[in-house]
């Protein structure tokens, strides 16, 4: 394994990663101490912010990285410029290093920004030295190099960052009359700001959280990371279902990311959205209920009481029952598969009827045990502590 030492520093990444946040650090109150920053500079920030950051989640992310939907060109050449202002590396050498986070996530030798390795790590550390971050030759990316936008953007990344910066802050500037103030706020400030918010993604979203689809890595969904993170804060999810391009699955959820592709699609600017099916989704979350509820009985299954081993031993009948359900509705759509007749799809629909009400009931049936042992465990430490 090379360690963080032996990596030869990467001085363009090392200087713009670190030296961006401490030039804002130094400038900015100096600059607002003696000017005042315009209101249009500030909104410039906002503006500015969601426009870099929404084209890394919509473009880089969701679109090239996941094929999530597909989107026409006007949209697509929108968001190589905003994702190439957001100065995070050409798309192709993103998308292909983000597929191999995905396919090898947590493993320290192979994903590019484990989380094994520590919060600083995959925060930022892996960019500051050259860690083979994409696969070698772009592997992992045959599309991708055959997308003559990529490749243009790839080729020509540099002067296109510089274009993209001299022609977005030098316009918005000279229209707003504070060329210096937009330059600082819209420019180093939100760069600055938009870096970070990136790489929270790599960093505390597999820290902190919940894991309601999956618990075989270390992502997690986050509320509060989604309002910083354009709506990628529902890691967990986005982990066991990448393709959806939803990251907030539920219609409720703080995705932003997601209501933006779902306007354009409206627009006509992107389509073919792939959304992963509702009985795959609740399979996942509820099979991870079943598992919480096994985990919790393992630790207070043994001591309690015979109330305990009777709920225990009714969970496992009615995982049981839930698993048969679900292999007869895989048989029954094979089946479909199969031989397209009216009678299977017919069957096919009432046992789709079937299993949305058993879903909710073994959805109540487990919130009722949780509520019981939650009394019951109560109980236990009263009688413990007395
Ligand atoms: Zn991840
Ligand atoms: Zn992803």
């Amino acid at each position: 394994m090379t360690s963080l030492t032996q990596a030869p520093i990467n001085w363009t990444a090392a200087i713009t990663l670190l030296g961006t946040p401490i030039a804002a650090l130094l400038i900015l109150p100096v600059y607002a101490y003696h000017h005042d920053f315009s209101m249009a500079a500030w909104l410039s920030l906002f503006f500015l912010l969601a426009f870099s950051s929404l084209s890394i989640t919509a473009g880089y992310h969701r679109l090239w990285a996941h094929r999530a939907y597909e989107a026409s060109l006007p949209l697509k050449i929108l968001l190589m410029i905003g994702g190439t202002f957001a100065i995070q590396n050409s798309i192709l050498y993103w998308a292909s290093g983000h597929r191999t986070h995905h396919r090898h996530v947590d493993d320290e030798e192979k994903d590019p920004y484990s989380i094994k390795k520590g919060f600083w790590y995959a925060h930022l550390g892996w960019m500051i030295r050259d860690y083979p971050a994409a696969e070698a030759n772009y592997k992992n990316a045959p599309d991708l190099l055959k997308d003559p936008l990529v490749l243009f953007q790839d080729k020509y990344y540099v002067p296109l960052v510089i274009a993209t910066h001299v022609i977005i802050l030098g316009s918005v500037g000279w229209l707003v009359g504070d060329l210096w103030g937009v330059v600082l706020l819209g420019g180093l400030l939100r760069l600055v700001l938009s870096h970070h918010v990136t790489f929270f993604i790599n960093s505390l979203c597999h820290m902190f959280g919940k894991r309601p689809y999956t618990d075989e890595n270390t992502a997690r969904d986050n509320f509060w990371l989604s309002i910083a993170t354009w709506g990628e804060g529902y890691h967990n999810y986005h982990h066991i279902f990448q393709y959806d391009y939803r990251n907030g699955v539920k219609w409720w959820q703080y995705d932003p990311t997601k209501w933006l592709i779902w306007t354009c699609s409206k627009l006509g600017l992107a389509h073919n959205l792939r959304r992963i099916p509702s009985f795959n989704i609740k399979k996942a979350e509820l099979a991870m209920k079943f598992k919480y509820a096994e985990q919790d009985l393992a630790i207070y299954g043994h001591d309690i009481s015979q109330d305990i081993h009777n709920l225990k031993q009714r969970i496992a009948s009615e995982y049981e029952a839930f698993t048969t359900t679900l292999n007869d509705m895989a048989t029954l759509k094979e089946q479909e598969v199969m031989a397209k007749k009216q009678r299977v799809a017919e069957k096919l629909h009432q046992m789709d009827d079937k299993l949305k009400l058993e879903f909710q009931l073994v959805e109540q049936r487990l919130h009722h045990h949780r509520e019981r042992l939650e009394v019951m465990v109560k109980t236990a430490k009263k009688l413990s502590a007395s």
